[in-house]
C-alpha cells in the first residue's frame, strides 16, 4: 500500500502524512529531508549551486542517519534544498531510495512534491495538500519559532513565495497535483480534521 502526499511547503502535508502513517501502522518518509540534506551539504562545504557534479555526489552519498539534524528545518536549508531540487541528476540520484522505501511492508506514506506524479505514479492513494499563502506563512512562522529559529513574517513570506516559484516552474518534476489526486485545502482545517478527511477517503476506497 503506497500513499502519496504532495503539495507546496507548509500546507500541512508533513503533519498529515505522519498522522496517516502512525494511524495505519505504515512507514513514513519525508522526501523533502533528502533534498534538505543535499542542500545542507552544499551550504556547509560552501559549494556553488551550479556545481552539478558535487550536488549529485552529495545526493548519492546521503547518510539517512543525518535526518534528525536540527539545522535541516531552517528556511535557509529549505531554500538550498529547492535549489538542488532543480538539478535533474540530483533528482535521479534520489529516485531509487524513495522507490525502494515505498515498497516497505505493510505500507508506506511518502510526502513531497512529485510522489504521485514521478516517484510512485501508481500509488494506491494520492493526496495533494494545499492552503492559502497566508495560512502557510503563519504555520511556517510558528514552526520556526517553536524550533527557536528567529525569522520575521516578511522573511518567511518572501522565502515561501520564492520556493513556490522555483518548485512550480522547474522543468523536472515540478510541484503538481497528479490527475488522480484527492485535493485537500487545509487553510481552514485543523490537524485532526485533515487527518479524519484523509482517513475517510482511504477507508472509502479500500474498506479498511
Ligand atoms: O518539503 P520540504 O519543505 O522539506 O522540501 C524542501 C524542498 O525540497 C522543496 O522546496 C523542494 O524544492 C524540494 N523537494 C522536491 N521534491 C520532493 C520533496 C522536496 O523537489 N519530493
Amino acid at each position: 500500500m503506497i500513499i502519496a502526499v504532495d503539495g507546496p511547503s507548509a500546507a500541512g502535508k508533513g503533519t498529515l502524512a505522519r498522522g496517516l502513517a502512525l494511524h495505519l501502522g505504515y512507514h513514513f518518509l519525508d522526501t523533502g529531508a533528502l533534498y534538505r540534506m543535499v542542500g545542507l551539504q552544499m551550504l556547509r562545504t560552501q559549494t556553488d549551486f551550479t556545481d552539478v557534479a558535487k550536488a549529485t555526489a552529495f545526493a548519492r552519498d546521503l547518510n539517512v542517519d543525518d535526518f534528525e539534524d536540527h539545522e535541516l528545518r531552517s528556511e535557509v536549508v529549505g531554500s538550498a534544498a529547492s535549489k538542488v531540487a532543480v538539478i535533474p541528476e540530483v533528482r535521479s540520484a534520489l529516485l531509487k531510495f524513495q522507490r525502494d522505501f515505498a515498497k516497505r511492508l505493510p505500507g508506506a506514506v511518502l510526502d513531497g512534491r512529485d510522489i504521485g506524479t514521478v516517484i510512485c505514479p501508481s500509488a494506491d492513494v494520492k493526496f495533494y495538500i494545499t492552503a492559502s499563502v497566508e495560512a502557510r506563512v503563519l504555520r511556517r512562522f510558528k514552526e520556526l519559532q517553536g524550533l527557536g529559529i528567529a525569522n520575521s513574517l516578511q522573511d518567511v513570506t518572501a522565502d515561501i513565495k520564492a520556493r513556490d516559484d522555483r518548485d512550480a516552474s522547474r522543468s523536472t518534476a515540478p510541484t503538481l497535483a497528479a490527475a488522480d489526486a484527492i485535493v485537500v485545502d487545509t487553510s481552514h482545517l485543523g490537524v485532526e480534521e485533515a487527518l479524519e478527511l484523509a482517513l475517510g477517503a482511504i477507508k472509502a476506497k479500500f474498506a479498511i
